[in-house]
């Protein structure tokens, strides 16, 4: 198929430009999550307190605890995933799946902007097929 070279120089201008808005919105959910990740290990400290000075509410203050945990859990995994994404974008990989290579679908990086592998690639990754680590 025949490009045009002003056509092709105008799309990767739109493609600089999408770029930038993804870097954008990663950025700031990056800042969000690291503000999160800290207060909710302040108030897993501020739960460890109330726990020594009444011992009734023990059960109820792990619980939270244990809520907490596994809340900052899944954000600081999150927050790991989005400060790969940034880098991706440094590295202008962005938007390429990390296990095959292949551009992801741009409505699901549009969903989730910090994705990493393709659909076929995620779906295998659910099946337990392909390693986590790869091209890591
Ligand atoms: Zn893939």
């Amino acid at each position: 198929m025949f490009m045009c070279p002003a056509f092709l120089h105008r799309n990767e201008l739109m493609e600089k430009k999408k770029l930038d808005v993804f870097k954008k919105r990663l950025e700031e959910r990056q800042r969000e999550l690291r503000h999160n990740v800290t207060r909710t290990e302040q108030d897993g400290r501020a739960a460890d307190q109330d726990t020594a000075q009444d011992i009734a509410d023990r059960a109820s203050s792990s619980y939270q605890k244990e809520f907490l945990f596994s809340q900052s859990n899944s954000e600081r995994q999150t927050l790991q995933m989005v400060e790969g994404a940034l880098e991706r974008i440094r590295e202008g990989t962005f938007g390429e799946c990390i296990s095959c290579g292949t551009e992801i679908n741009p409505k699901r990086l549009e969903a989730v902007p910090w994705t990493r592998h393709c659909i076929a690639c995620q779906e295998k990754l659910e099946q337990g097929v392909l390693n986590q680590d790869t091209g890591t």
